[in-house]
């Protein structure tokens, strides 16, 4: 092979993978995703309440802030942590860590641990990207007592974990949507093992509410997440809650000194040069208003702030900011 045919195969590669993992992404919606039944009786709670640990704004600042996630799920029976944060900086402790401290939150009290999917943002740090683990902090956190569930092709070095493969019930009331694959555009490690990407969901059925959605990154798209809830649950959707991915004028992760703006062009489920428009938003918007959510609370950390006030505007008092150390309530009493 001469040095043309090299260099045409490598500008090739990103466009071929990209579309082989798209194909890919495609089909497990369509033939599994779309047959997928509830894991028998997966049973309600009578409250939930999540509480931001991690992400782009906070109630307080006191409380660390990040391009990240991380969420504490409480219900009367459980708590749930879902996602460990970005730990940018490869601190110990993380601002997870420190934010947990802060807010009175030991990991004695977490009974579950969920990761969303495999990205930096949600593992930990992208070392832990690289090395498709996850961890709450640079150094030892023990985790032994506690049950992992993570997005398929993940694993812990240290702790028994159980990839999540389809629907299961995480606790009472509490279901993860199982994984739905998208097709990333990612620079670095992700682009080379095809860029895709399985993420879950989790839903929270709340007795005499509805369905609660809580969501990570938002790859798998709001089309899709709504369209498995629906398939899945014979409940009206109360609130969606978390990351959708909406870096239409901006991104909360640059990189190259500020120059690029990472977010905006990779991530979306498309190529670099097709960023989302706002109209792409609105139209999800009104996807969105035919539920008749009675909450909605994007994350700051994958959209940014016209995303944020136009789903405020949308949706007036049932729009919630998402700030870390601010509780979300159902019931809010
Ligand atoms: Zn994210
Ligand atoms: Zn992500």
């Amino acid at each position: 092979m001469g040095f043309k045919e090299i260099t045409s195969i490598s500008l090739a590669w990103p466009f071929v993978s990209f579309y082989w993992a798209k194909k890919k992404a495609d089909r497990f919606w369509s033939e599994k995703c779309m047959n997928w039944e509830l894991p028998g009786d997966v049973e309600s709670v009578e409250a939930l309440e999540i509480l931001p640990l991690i992400d782009w704004y906070a109630d307080d600042e006191d409380l660390a802030t990040e391009p990240g996630v991380s969420y504490l799920i409480k219900t009367e029976e459980s708590t749930v942590l879902f996602d460990v944060g970005y730990n940018m900086k490869r601190e110990h402790p993380s601002p997870l860590l420190r934010n947990m401290s802060k807010l009175g939150i030991s990991f004695d009290q977490i009974d579950t641990i969920i990761i969303s999917h495999p990205h930096a943002d949600h593992v930990g740090g992208d070392l832990n990207q690289l090395k498709r683990q996850f961890s709450p902090s640079k150094g030892h956190v023990d985790l032994s007592e506690k049950k992992i569930f993570l997005p398929p092709g993940m694993s812990h070095p240290d702790f028994n974990t159980m990839q999540v493969q389809r629907p299961i019930k995480i606790a009472r009331g509490i279901i993860s949507t199982g994984p739905i694959y998208s097709s990333q555009f990612i620079l670095g490690n992700t682009l080379f093992p095809m860029g895709i990407t399985p993420e879950q969901a989790l839903v929270v059925d709340i007795k005499g509410h509805g369905v609660v959605i809580i969501v990570g990154c938002g790859h798998q798209g709001l089309e899709r997440i709504l369209k498995l809830v629906d398939h899945l649950f014979d409940k009206p959707v109360y609130g969606i809650v978390g990351g959708l991915h909406y870096p239409v004028t901006g991104s909360r992760m640059t990189a190259f000194g500020g120059r690029l703006e990472v977010q905006k062009y990779f991530g979306t489920g498309k190529l670099p040069w097709i960023p989302i428009t706002k109209q792409e938003v609105l139209n999800h918007i009104s996807m969105l208003r035919k539920y008749r959510p009675k909450l909605v609370s994007l994350s700051a950390h994958d959209s940014c702030d016209w995303s944020i006030d136009a789903f405020r505007e949308a949706f007036g008092p049932d729009y919630k900011d998402l700030k870390v150390g601010r509780s979300i309530r159902i019931p809010e009493t």
